[in-house]
């Protein structure tokens, strides 16, 4: 396992994190959503524990995107990186892996929404359990 805390932050530097302990899960998100938000064809994110994540600067940085039926998608308002997302107040944050400074120590286990996976990027055969729509909590 990889050294506590772990660390991350945005592309311009503005905002960076610590977690202080290692994520839950790993996994793909390929909705239609992620798809716009990133410009790519799935969203990697690391489910943690809301307690273990602490934002260490770029308060000021963060701007959300709450869409309907949705949790907050936080962003670096600075230079555009995807952070994280989860609701107000909620116990679970779902951190982007993109944001990461190392190897988290946690593998990728699932892919969800892959009944709207992208047709320019067709599913590696990679094994990794597959849900057609949210995984189940
Ligand atoms: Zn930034
Ligand atoms: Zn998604």
């Amino acid at each position: 396992m990889p050294e506590l805390p772990l660390t991350g932050g945005c592309a311009c530097g503005g905002v960076r994190w610590e977690l202080t302990e290692p994520p839950l899960q790993v996994g793909y998100c390929h909705c239609t959503r992620c798809q716009r938000r990133t410009g790519t064809a799935a969203s990697l994110n690391a489910t943690i524990d809301a307690s273990a994540f602490r934002l260490l600067r770029g308060e000021a940085l963060v701007r959300t995107w709450t869409p309907e039926g949705g949790g907050a998608k936080a962003f670096c308002s600075s230079c555009g990186s995807a952070l994280w997302a989860g609701p107000p107040g909620g116990t679970i944050v779902a951190l982007r892996l993109g944001s990461f400074d190392h190897d988290p120590g946690v593998e990728a286990s699932y892919r969800q929404f892959v009944a709207y996976a992208a047709p320019w990027e067709p599913l590696p055969d990679d094994g990794l359990t597959r849900y057609e729509e949210r995984r189940p909590a």
